[in-house]
C-alpha cells in the first residue's frame, strides 16, 4: 500500500549532508578549462590567486574528487536555515486535475530569499580562513549581493557590492537589506573603477548589465589590498556548494521511496540547476538511473537553446578569464522589457559540457507565461515565487498537464529557488497587463555572437 506522503518532508538537522558532490568526477568529458585571454592557455592556479581565494581555486580546478567535506563552520551556518523542506504540491496537483505527483524543494526560506546563501556562506568562510579583509562582488536582481552581505557580516568581512544600475534604482529595498548587513553598495557602471569609467564613456546613460558589474567588481578586488572577488553563479565551485540542494532532495525522497521521473530547474548561470540536478545526473552518468532532466531559461536570454558552445568572456569589459560555455556573446544584453531574471549571457561550463553531451534537455519560455504560472502557483500553494523560480514552475505545470492528457502518474520534482517579495514591480507589470514578451531576432544574436573571441 502506498505510504501517505506528508505535505512537507523535513530531514532532521543531523541528516544534513556533510559533503558536497562534485559531478565532474563522474563526467567522461570534463568541462573545458578556463583560458587566460592574454596567453590563450589554460589558467594555472597561481594566475587565479589575485582574483579568487586559494581554497576556492582548488575546488574550481578539481575535476576528480567526488566528495568534498563541508567545513564545520559552514555546516553550523547551514543549520540556521537548513534543511529546507521538500514539499508535495498536493494543492497544485488538485488545481491542475493531474494524476502527476509534483514536488518542489523550497530554497526561499532565508532572508536572502534564495538558494544563493548556500554558496555565499562557503565563499565567505574560505575568504575569512585565508585572512582576507573583505570581498567584492556584483549583483543583478540583488539576491546574490544580499546573500553575500549576510555571510560576510557573520564572518566579520567587508563586502563591496557592485549592483547593476537599473536594479539599484528599481530595487531600493534590496539595497537596504544589504546595507543593513554592513555592505557597501555601488551602482554599476560607476566612476570608481577604470573599466566602469570606460563603459560610461562608450555608453553614456547605460542602465548597466551583469557582465559590466562583474568587470567592475573584479577590478575592485584586484586593486585593493586584502580583497578577493566572489561570484554567485556560473563557476564550478558554486555548483559544488549548491549540491546541498540536490543531496537533501534525494535523501528526503529516499525516505519515502519516491523516484522522480522528471527533474526541473531554471537556468541563469546554472548554479541552482547544477546543484539540484547533479546528484541525479551523476546517477544517470554512472548508469544507475534514467532521470529526465529539463533546464528552463527565458526566451529573451536563451543561452542553451539558441547560444553557441564556444569560448567567451564572462563579463562585458572582457577582463575575466575565457570559459567554454553556451553563450549569446558577452556583448548581449537582454531587452529592457525583460523583468523575469536569469539575464546572464553565458552558462556554467559544467552544465554546458553536460548539455553538449546530451545529459539533459533545455526549454525556453516567455515571461508572460512564466508569470501566469507564478500566479497559479501562488494562489494554491501559498508561496509568492521569484520570477526566476517561476520558469521551473511553468515547465512543471506543462509536464503535469501532459500527464493529464496521457493519464500517466509521473513524479515531477522542481527547485523552487526563492521568493518574489522584491520583484513586485515585475508582478505589477503582469497584473497591469503591460508585461511584454521579447524574443531576440536571429540578427540580434548573430550580432553579439559575431564578436566571440577566436579560440580553439
Ligand atoms: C540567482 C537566482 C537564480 C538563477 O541563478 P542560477 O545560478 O542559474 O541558479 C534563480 N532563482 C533565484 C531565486 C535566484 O536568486
Amino acid at each position: 500500500m502506498e505510504q501517505k506522503i506528508p505535505y512537507k518532508i523535513y530531514l532532521r538537522e543531523e541528516e544534513i549532508p556533510t559533503q558536497w558532490y562534485n559531478v565532474r568526477a563522474d563526467m567522461t568529458h570534463k568541462p573545458a578549462p578556463l583560458i587566460n585571454p592574454s596567453t590563450g592557455k589554460p589558467l594555472k592556479a597561481e594566475e587565479l590567486e589575485p582574483i579568487f581565494c586559494k581554497e576556492l581555486i582548488k575546488q574550481e580546478l578539481d575535476n576528480d574528487t567526488r566528495w568534498i567535506d563541508i567545513p564545520d563552520e559552514v555546516l553550523k551556518f547551514y543549520k540556521m536555515y537548513r534543511p529546507s523542506p521538500l514539499v508535495r504540491a498536493y494543492f497544485l496537483e488538485e488545481a491542475l486535475g493531474t494524476p502527476a505527483h509534483i514536488y518542489y524543494k523550497f530554497e526561499g526560506n532565508n532572508t536572502s530569499g534564495s538558494h544563493k546563501l548556500n554558496s555565499a556562506v562557503a565563499q565567505a568562510y574560505y575568504a575569512k580562513k585565508q585572512g582576507l579583509k573583505g570581498v567584492t562582488t556584483e549583483t543583478g536582481a540583488g539576491q546574490w549581493g544580499t546573500a553575500l552581505s549576510m555571510a560576510c557580516s557573520y564572518f566579520g568581512l567587508d563586502c563591496q557590492v557592485y549592483m547593476v544600475k537599473c536594479s539599484y534604482e528599481q530595487k531600493p529595498f534590496r539595497r537596504e537589506v544589504m546595507r543593513t548587513y554592513g555592505a557597501t553598495v555601488t551602482p554599476s557602471p560607476s566612476d570608481t573603477t577604470a573599466v566602469g569609467r570606460k563603459i560610461l564613456q562608450e555608453f553614456p546613460g547605460t542602465e548597466g548589465s551583469l557582465g559590466c558589474a562583474i568587470s567592475e567588481a573584479v577590478e575592485s578586488a584586484t586593486t585593493r589590498e586584502g580583497y578577493r572577488y566572489e561570484l554567485g553563479s556560473v563557476l564550478n565551485q558554486v555548483l559544488l556548494h549548491q549540491t546541498i540542494i540536490g543531496l537533501e532532495t534525494r535523501l528526503a525522497m529516499k525516505k519515502y521511496g519516491i523516484k522522480p521521473d522528471i527533474i526541473i530547474g531554471c537556468a541563469g548561470g546554472g548554479s541552482n540547476l547544477g546543484g539540484f540536478a547533479s546528484p541525479f545526473i551523476g546517477e544517470n552518468l554512472r548508469g544507475e538511473a534514467n532521470y529526465r532532466i529539463i533546464a528552463v531559461e527565458p526566451a529573451s536570454c536563451p543561452s542553451f537553446t539558441r547560444g553557441k558552445f564556444a569560448y567567451d568572456f564572462c563579463d562585458t569589459g572582457n577582463i575575466c578569464p575565457l570559459a567554454k560555455m553556451y553563450t549569446l556573446g558577452s556583448s548581449f544584453i537582454p531587452s529592457a522589457n525583460h523583468a523575469g531574471g536569469l539575464r546572464f549571457h553565458g552558462m556554467s561550463t559544467i552544465l554546458s559540457q553536460l548539455y553538449h553531451d546530451g545529459a539533459f534537455e533545455a526549454r525556453a519560455v516567455e515571461q508572460t507565461a512564466v508569470f501566469e504560472a507564478a500566479e497559479k502557483f501562488a494562489r494554491v500553494e501559498g508561496i509568492l515565487p521569484a520570477p526566476e523560480s517561476s520558469h521551473a514552475i511553468k515547465v512543471a505545470i506543462d509536464e503535469a498537464l501532459k500527464c493529464k492528457e496521457t493519464g500517466e502518474a509521473k513524479t515531477i520534482v522542481f527547485n523552487l529557488t526563492g521568493t518574489g517579495y522584491f520583484d513586485l514591480s515585475a508582478y505589477q507589470q503582469y497584473n497591469d497587463g503591460t508585461m511584454q514578451d521579447h524574443i531576440p531576432t536571429d540578427e540580434e544574436l548573430e550580432e553579439s555572437l559575431s564578436k566571440l573571441p577566436h579560440i580553439d
